[in-house]
């Protein structure tokens, strides 16, 4: 199988910033920002989406994004995996969308 862009982050092949990472996470900015801040949380494991995710990574994960929420300055923020095509996934490497700094609109709407 063809390997993810993230992937391809993850094994230094597309050059990136790391913004913080921790055992099991890196995070990095988006590059199609939706928000001031937006920032992806990604697993170092290449889970598909959230469904194969070993719930021991969410530690991992509640770390990462209150690190990167403290390190961009962002009291309030947004964070969403959208699993499957239908609900908006693009790239099948598990990923959080941190989203901050602006006001955000009604996630209802
Ligand atoms: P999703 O649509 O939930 O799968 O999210 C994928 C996200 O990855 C999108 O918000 C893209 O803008 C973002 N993205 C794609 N390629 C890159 C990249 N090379 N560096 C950073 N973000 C990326």
């Amino acid at each position: 199988m063809e390997k993810t862009i993230f992937a391809k982050i993850l094994d230094g092949e597309i050059p990136t910033e790391i913004l913080y990472q921790n055992e099991r996470t890196i995070v990095i900015d988006d590059i199609h920002p939706q928000a001031s801040i937006h920032c992806l949380v990604i697993t170092k494991t290449p889970y598909k989406d959230i469904s194969e995710m070993d719930p021991e990574d969410f530690f991992y994960v509640h770390d990462a994004i209150k690190k990167i929420a403290a390190l961009k300055a962002i009291e309030d923020y947004r964070v969403v995996t959208n699993k499957g095509p239908a609900a908006g996934q693009t790239v099948f490497h598990l990923h959080f969308h941190v989203l901050g700094g602006s006001e955000l609109g009604d996630i209802n709407s």
